[in-house]
């Protein structure tokens, strides 16, 4: 379908955030719940196993009977709180033994048998470069430059490592897709798009009139800001919601690998703080918030998620991911400070989070965490670039961060496809 931004765009401020927020929307560029597309999920799912994702993976912080009641024949699920409407679940019998699960990506265990064109053959892999980077980092305040070094930005990091990491993957027989290619945004949309929507968004929270612009990254009022509320809608919401629309409507692969680098708060951007910490953790989509659930379009992504069984396929992938990636790093594992997550896996590096990509994404998806940008290692190993075979960097002999970073994935999705095939 061609997309047509204006036309799109004038339906959205139509609806206008007030409308929006009657709707029960997390945001004013999320879709309305399908809840007639789960109807294909009757009867797929046990009473045992749906209580066991529910409470073990996605609501781990709780969530109330008014929005979920779990019935011993079926779930039952809050679609209108003003009509008071629900979507009825009725689960499969507990003696029903092979329900096809209705989706389009394959477990490993469904990839043809084949392997005589590489341990990946088969298998669909899109790597989602994380964030836009070039023009745009410094709005998505992923780069830093410390003294005379050369600027640090995440979205070109990324890019460089779903790169290379593609070429070994199809080496190895995998058919590979990109999100992103280059260091452009996916959506049609630029920040000016959207400062009507951030004007209503900031007087809907309080701020009856908003500054149009703020004076840099510092600017203590930024937040409060049309500039800034855009930006975010841009580069964040728009450009998600239209990486996930690529993923589920044209690229359908099996897997999704979103690739970043992690960071400390590093204040200034041309006066960073670096640190000593660095660390690595993977994220699976799980571990909703109470008032994330609230929203009528999160509790919809959520349930399309629970049910079409993602989890146990993504936490396999990425416990496998993260071992080898912590073996190749010698890396520990991130802990967490606030108590929005959920550790799942055996691995200890792997934790379950809301994230837009993550959620919005209609098949299994590992998100990548490794290295803390601005600490002193890192930055060295910036600096050094991407080289062969190893070099002493920052004291240590040792191989580019980015071929690290790509031998860690590889050999975390060898052991897993490699192995998980019948
Ligand atoms: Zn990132």
């Amino acid at each position: 379908m061609i997309f047509r931004p204006q036309i799109l765009l004038s339906i959205l401020l139509l609806a206008g955030v007030s409308v929006r927020a009657a709707d029960h929307l997390s945001n004013p560029l999320a879709d309305a719940p399908n809840w007639k597309s789960l109807e294909k999920f009757q009867k797929t799912i046990g009473h045992d196993e749906f209580e066991r994702l529910l409470r073990g993976v996605y609501c781990t912080h709780g969530i109330g009977e008014n929005l979920i009641r779990i019935d011993p024949e079926a779930a039952c699920i809050l679609m209108d709180r003003d009509a008071q409407s629900w979507f009825r679940l009725r689960f499969a019998a507990s003696a029903a033994k092979s329900v096809t699960v209705p989706r389009w990506w394959r477990p490993a265990r469904a990839l043809p048998p084949s392997k005589k064109r590489g341990p990946l053959s088969g298998l669909k892999i899109a790597l989602d470069p994380g964030h836009i980077g070039g023009a745009w980092a410094r709005m998505e305040e992923r780069w830093y430059k410390s003294g005379e070094g050369q600027p640090v930005e995440e979205g070109e990091m990324t890019l460089r490592v779903a790169k290379m990491l593609g070429e070994k993957l199809r080496s190895l027989g995998a058919r590979v897709s990109f999100v992103r290619e280059k260091a452009e945004p996916v959506t049609p949309y630029r920040p000016d798009n959207f400062r009507e929507t951030a004007r209503a968004i900031l007087r809907a929270g309080g701020v009856a009139n908003p500054a149009e612009e703020f004076q840099g990254p510092d600017d203590p009022l930024k937040e409060q800001t049309v500039r800034w509320e855009s930006e975010i809608l841009f580069y964040r919401t728009s450009e998600i919601r239209e990486r996930a629309r690529r993923v589920n409507l044209i690229l359908r692969p099996d897997v999704v690998l979103c690739l970043h680098f992690n960071a400390e708060a590093w204040g200034d951007e041309r006066n960073p703080t670096l640190t000593d910490k660095n660390h690595l953790h993977l994220l699976v989509n799980g571990s909703y918030l109470p008032d994330e659930l609230e929203s009528d379009d999160v509790r919809f992504e959520m349930l399309r998620r629970l049910l079409s069984r993602n989890f146990d396929e993504e936490i396999r992938i990425a416990d496998a991911a993260a071992l080898a990636l912590a073996k190749k790093s010698g890396l520990p594992p991130y802990e967490y400070t606030k108590d929005i997550v959920t550790k799942v896996g055996t691995s200890g590096y792997v934790y379950a989070r809301n994230l837009g990509a993550t959620r919005l994404f209609q098949c299994p998806v590992v998100y990548f965490e490794p290295y803390v940008m601005n600490s002193v290692d890192v930055f060295a190993r910036v600096q050094a670039g991407d080289y062969e075979g190893t070099r002493i960097v920052n004291g240590i002999e040792r191989p580019s961060i980015y071929r690290e970073y790509v031998d860690g994935v590889v050999e975390g999705l060898v052991e897993y496809y490699g192995g998980g095939r019948k």
